[in-house]
């Protein structure tokens, strides 16, 4: 260990020699920097990295982005963007569904008579003992599950 092994941190200007590399000081600073590389080996040795690397980056990164690259990242945020959206479309449905499930099962239970323009299903939920001529149709078994659930009768037909 020597008294020269100075690290990176054991000069001020050492911090301000990327942005200095990066062209992102002012000219006034710029000259500063300038005349200080002139005496300081450290940050000239600083800077050598830095190139070092900038030139590393230059040789593997390609020229530049193409437009057709460019369009596939928007394309690629867009599609994720509707993926999100659908995510909340889909909650959304599965909400109203239900709303429509509790919605026609209160219309059924709180409607006296069944009106002449209720489909099958819902005269059956209506009333459960009309079965006549809806024995075949699925809906009419599931308004039947919905209303013998609901009302918590354990009754088979
Ligand atoms: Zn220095």
């Amino acid at each position: 260990m020597t008294p020269e092994g100075l690290n990176a941190s054991n000069c001020r200007f050492t911090a301000r020699i990327s942005p200095f590399h990066d062209g992102e000081v002012a000219a006034s600073e710029r000259q500063q920097i300038s005349a200080h590389l002139q005496e300081c080996a450290i940050c000239r040795d600083e800077l050598a990295h830095l190139q070092k690397l900038s030139d590393r980056f230059t040789q593997i990164s390609p020229p530049a982005i193409t437009p057709q690259a460019l369009r596939r990242v928007h394309n690629a945020v867009d599609a994720q963007r509707d993926r999100s959206l659908g995510r909340v479309a889909r909650a959304f449905v599965a909400v109203a569904a239900s709303l429509f499930i509790v919605t026609a099962l209160w219309v059924a239970q709180t409607s006296s008579a069944a009106p002449e323009s209720l489909v099958p299903w819902e005269t059956h939920a209506v009333d459960p003992q009309s079965t006549t001529s809806a024995n075949n149709n699925p809906e009419v078994a599931i308004a039947q599950w919905m209303v013998q659930d609901l009302s918590g009768s354990n009754a088979h037909e």
